[in-house]
């Protein structure tokens, strides 16, 4: 299976590493949205948020918190946005799973997002589905 991030991880691909441990690294994006915006990932490959096991998602959010503090003072940022693509309806291109760190200045850009709204009945209808696979899978997710 080809994974640029994987081959990165190697060193069989260039990037810009600016953090790693056992298990987690990180680097620089090539195609950053601001400049400094930071890729962090575990070593070892998932394809997705899902399927990354929790021990190691644990370590991989810390990290994050961690290394989004560095990126805001390291670029002097007024903000930052932390984001992860999953699936491709979700723009996701790269399938090992990784969380961007963005760094974000005053009107820099805007996500150009467009909000929809609920009627009463699409809202209660979303939440009892919700409410419904919650009871069905939380054991599961909890044991
Ligand atoms: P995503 O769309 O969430 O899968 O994000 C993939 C990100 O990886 C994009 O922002 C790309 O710019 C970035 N990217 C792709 N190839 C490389 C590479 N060789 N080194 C660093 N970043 C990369
Ligand atoms: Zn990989």
């Amino acid at each position: 299976m080809e994974c640029i991030f994987c081959d990165i991880i190697k060193r069989e691909a260039p990037s810009e590493i600016v953090y790693e441990d056992e298990d987690i690294i990180a680097f620089l994006d090539i195609n950053p949205i601001n400049y400094g915006h930071l890729l962090v990932l575990t070593k070892l490959h998932f394809d997705n948020f899902l399927t990354v096991p929790k021990d190691l998602l644990h370590k991989l959010i810390s990290k994050v918190q961690f290394l989004a503090g560095i990126v805001k003072r390291s670029t002097n940022a007024d903000g930052f946005n932390t984001m992860s693509n999953n699936g491709t309806a979700a723009g996701q291109r790269i399938f090992h799973f990784h969380f961007h760190i963005i760094p974000r200045f005053e009107n820099d850009f805007k996500f150009n997002l467009i909000s929809k709204s609920y009627d009463d009945n699409h809202l209660k209808n979303i939440s009892s589905k919700m409410k419904e696979f919650i009871e069905k899978y939380q054991g599961q997710f909890d044991g």
